[in-house]
């Protein structure tokens, strides 16, 4: 989904410590404030998400086909998020069918994939509905519509069969993100004064963050379907830490 993230900079506060006498007092520190971007990643402030809890999340599934298909992916992506954030975060093999509630209507931390044909009419696209606390401004939960051309059309991202499976599992992380708070962290690098597709930082071997849309992140098979450890990674770490600077 196209998310449009206000870039709140951070302010840096030092507190110099005041020479008195002869004894010097613990310098004082002041507190650092929450962040809400990163080198190639950036909160999703436009949705109302500023952290992630530290309660646990649970991913569940609206249909047998979305379950069957994206499971090991999200078990992949579960785990490492638990990893870099503490927080636990679970794969429910349960079905809840039906149509996607309002977020007021969703249970508090749960997030729910759904699969259809193109969701919303247009070629290639998936969408994400990132619901959030309100009250705190954490990651509430909220559904992934999955495009599920992906796996039905033959040879969608590539005529690599590896490939093809590294990159539905990079966008499923990547639809992830956003319930967790990051948005997309297109800038315009080329300074034709429009943000395009795929105008995202990357690193030396010119990996993307998975956060940039179209989809970046790993490309082979052992690394493939996990966030960038330069770029995505420290977003979700910073997310978690807000929860408590705020
Ligand atoms: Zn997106």
């Amino acid at each position: 989904m196209r998310g449009r993230a206000i870039r709140s900079g951070l302010v840096a506060a030092t507190a110099g410590a005041a020479v008195a006498g002869v004894l010097l007092a613990a310098p004082a520190h002041a507190a650092d404030g929450p962040v809400y971007s990163g080198k190639g990643w950036k909160a999703f402030t436009s949705a109302g998400i500023y952290s992630i809890s530290p309660d646990p999340y649970v991913i569940r599934f609206a249909s047998a086909t979305a379950r069957d298909r994206l499971t090991p992916a999200l078990k992949r992506a579960a785990v490492q998020i638990t990893e870099v954030t503490g927080v636990k975060v679970t794969v429910s093999s349960e079905l809840t069918p039906g149509a996607r509630p309002p977020c007021s209507e969703q249970p508090r931390h749960v997030m729910t994939f759904h699969m259809k044909y193109r969701p919303i009419g247009k070629r290639g696209m998936s969408q994400s509905y990132a619901c959030t606390s309100g009250a705190d401004g954490s990651a509430f939960g909220g559904a992934v519509v999955m495009n599920s051309e992906y796996w039905t059309s033959p040879n969608w991202f590539s005529n690599n069969k590896t490939t093809n499976r590294v990159m539905r599992d990079n966008v499923t992380l990547h639809e992830l993100g956003h319930l967790f708070g990051l948005a997309h962290v297109n800038t315009d690098r080329d300074g034709d004064g429009r943000v395009e597709g795929g105008e995202c930082v990357r690193n030396s071997a010119g990996r993307k963050p998975v956060m940039c849309t179209p989809t970046g992140g790993y490309r082979t098979a052992a690394s493939g379907g996990r966030y960038t450890w330069e770029f995505d990674v420290p977003g979700l770490r910073q997310m978690r830490k807000n929860y408590d600077l705020r």
